[in-house]
């Protein structure tokens, strides 16, 4: 359609870069932009367009030396002083700020990420709904005291002073919330590395908030993951590290935080099951397992990516999946008639076409998608079309390793148990689903899958209140719930005796 021309995307992501991407694209350290200290820059492009947005700093070893002298500076001058009531204001500030620049920093994601800009909007009310519950909860004494034959004793929650936080760029400002909000709800100070391919949100935030947010408390160095991710987790004056990102990533980083037994949190990959029962509406379930694997065009952790669908309703379920997958309208992400915009990066792209040559390989059968879509006007962006595969084995390593794309891989069971084997048989377990309306089945299901996060008939929903984090090789610790604090402070225990 003329909405989806080449000539019409290109000038829309050129108006719309014009419109949104700021003068502020360099490191913010101290609450100023700064330069690398090397000089050096690096583009963050448009995986529509292929275009330059900006370039960004180059952060090395030194310039996370000097954002982390920067935070333990604030910390102990200003921060530490801070009562909960000051920081509550702190996160309802930049609630309030994040809801009023939605429209402009949704769209500076969808420019940066390639995510559709509906998706970029719900990320966007995901973000302020984190800082305000953040801000809630700060307020909640968790404190506690004993008394005991000639003593009294406190338990005291202190915060680390200054931790390192490393994010991804499938949801670049979304999962700095969940990293900030907690972190400054607690009391501590940040240095934060956005991914190199999705810098520009995180540094518009710090600019809109640069009035609110003392300086120094929130530190942004950007750059590449060896240069300026892997001096951060090394760091001796880092306390404690919070990383999203891939498992491979996340062992090094647990590796490096050894050194100085910091303590990590990580969020890393999956390959959700999404386990269909024979009772299902094929309907209902079409529109829940296309929404568990298609959003955000995969590119999400808890992605449902492996289905386990019952004989019984397989025929049903997969003709209604093969229509929604080939019905989606694949395109510019800033047109409102887009269903799945681009992956992050040429390299992304490359990723999952490997692995879908791999599976062409092993003997799949492609029930939709496998090639590029074939649209000239799509020719220089890192667009792959939703795909289906059916009839792999499930050894194979495009069904044990995490795609991070729009492919999901089709498996038939008829015997329950044979198929929970094969269900929980990936090193990951972030999540999982079961589409059934038998609650005794629902909740067996929900039991048996080795996963942080089920969802029963639904996907992707996450609440504040609810942690959020995996079992087995998908992580450490939890995000969201008031529980994430704990992985924000240590704990102290005071004992009084009284003789
Ligand atoms: P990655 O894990 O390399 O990158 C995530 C973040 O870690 C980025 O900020 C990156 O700069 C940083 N990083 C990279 N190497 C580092 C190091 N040695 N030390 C410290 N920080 C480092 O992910 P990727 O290469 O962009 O993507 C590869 C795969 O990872 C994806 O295809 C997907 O399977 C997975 N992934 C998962 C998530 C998730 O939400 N769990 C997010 C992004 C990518």
């Amino acid at each position: 359609s003329d909405s989806q021309s080449k000539e019409t995307i290109l000038s829309r992501h050129r108006t719309a870069a014009e419109e949104v991407v700021s003068d502020h694209t360099q490191l913010y350290i101290g609450g100023e932009w700064q330069d690398a200290a090397s000089g050096e820059t690096f583009d963050t492009l448009d995986p529509t367009t292929g275009e330059v947005l900006a370039s960004v700093p180059r952060g090395r070893a030194e310039d996370v030396d000097r954002a982390i002298e920067a935070a333990w500076d604030t910390y102990e001058r200003e921060w530490s002083e801070t009562t909960t009531s000051e920081r509550q204001a702190v996160l309802l500030e930049i609630a309030d700020r994040v809801e009023a620049h939605s429209e402009e920093l949704a769209k500076l994601e969808t420019l940066d990420n390639g995510k559709t800009l509906m998706e970029a909007r719900i990320d966007m009310n995901t973000t302020a709904e984190q800082f305000r519950y953040f801000a809630g909860v700060v307020e909640s004494d968790r404190g506690q005291t004993e008394d005991g034959d000639g003593y009294h004793g406190k338990v005291i929650h202190e915060p680390y002073g200054v931790v390192g936080q490393i994010i991804p760029w499938n949801f670049p400002l979304a999962m700095a919330s969940w990293k900030l909000a907690p972190a400054l709800a607690a009391g501590n100070c940040s240095v934060i590395k956005p991914a190199e391919q999705t810098p520009l949100s995180l540094l518009r935030l710090m600019e809109l908030v640069d009035d609110v947010v003392p300086d120094g408390v929130v530190n942004v160095v950007t750059g590449y993951g060896e240069e300026a991710g892997a001096p951060l987790s090394k760091h001796e004056g880092v306390r404690k590290i919070a990383f999203t990102g891939s498992t491979v990533v996340g062992k090094q980083i647990m590796r490096n935080a050894a050194d100085n037994v910091t303590d990590v949190t990580l969020e890393l990959g999956g390959k959700s099951p999404i386990v269909v029962h024979e009772d299902a509406d094929p309907q209902a379930a079409v529109e829940t397992i296309a929404f568990a694997i298609f959003a955000n065009t995969g590119e999400c952790c808890e992605a449902g990516s492996r289905l386990f669908v019952h004989e019984d309703v397989a025929d049903d379920v997969l003709e209604g999946l093969i229509g929604a997958a080939e019905g989606m309208t694949v395109g510019d992400p800033l047109d409102e008639a887009t269903d799945l915009g681009p992956k992050v990066s040429h390299e992304q792209v490359e990723r999952t076409t490997n692995y879908l040559e791999s599976a062409r390989e092993g003997g799949a059968e492609f029930l939709a998608g496998g090639e590029p879509p074939e649209d000239e006007a799509l020719e220089d962006g890192c667009f792959v079309a939703p795909t289906l595969v059916e009839g792999l084995d499930h050894e194979h390593e495009a069904v044990q390793e995490e795609i991070f794309g729009p492919v999901l891989e089709v498996f038939r069971w008829e015997d329950y148990d044979e198929m929970m084997t094969l269900a929980n048989d990936v090193d990951y377990g972030l999540a999982g689903g079961v589409i059934t309306n038998d609650i005794e089945k629902a909740d067996r299901t929900a039991h048996d899958i080795e996963a942080g996060y089920i969802w029963v008939n639904t996907w992707h929903e996450m609440s504040p209140g609810l942690p959020y984090g995996g079992y087995k090789q998908s992580g450490i610790g939890r995000e969201l719930s008031v529980d994430t604090l704990d992985h924000y402070t240590q704990t102290k225990s005071i004992k009084y005796g009284l003789h």
